[in-house]
């Protein structure tokens, strides 16, 4: 869990801002997507890094449920990203606050 803790906090750097987030397959325990805040940089007000990683895994995969995968975060999803992660699948989310 600290590597993916480490690697969210890794993507919140790259947007220059608290919010990060990876994505990781359940049975493989790996990491398969990471994603953070492009808010600013897009001038779209739901680029939000979990929204961000949910959006481009699927298209890219073109699937749209997530059952199997678990979600960390940098910081409390905020509620436009808990349910969308909840509408795709998503059961554990897990955040900490750096
Ligand atoms: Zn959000």
């Amino acid at each position: 869990m600290k590597e993916f803790i480490s690697e969210a906090i890794q993507e919140a750097k790259k947007g220059n801002t608290l919010y990060g987030a990876v994505l990781v397959e359940n049975k493989t325990n790996t990491i398969v997507a990471r994603a953070f805040n492009t808010v600013k940089r897009d001038s779209d007000v739901s680029a939000h890094a979990e929204l961000n990683l949910i959006r481009d895994f699927c298209k890219q995969n073109k699937i749209l449920n997530l059952e199997n995968y678990t979600l960390f975060t940098t910081c409390e999803p905020c509620p436009m990203c808990y349910y969308c992660s909840l509408g795709k699948g998503i059961k554990d989310s897990f955040w900490f606050e750096y």
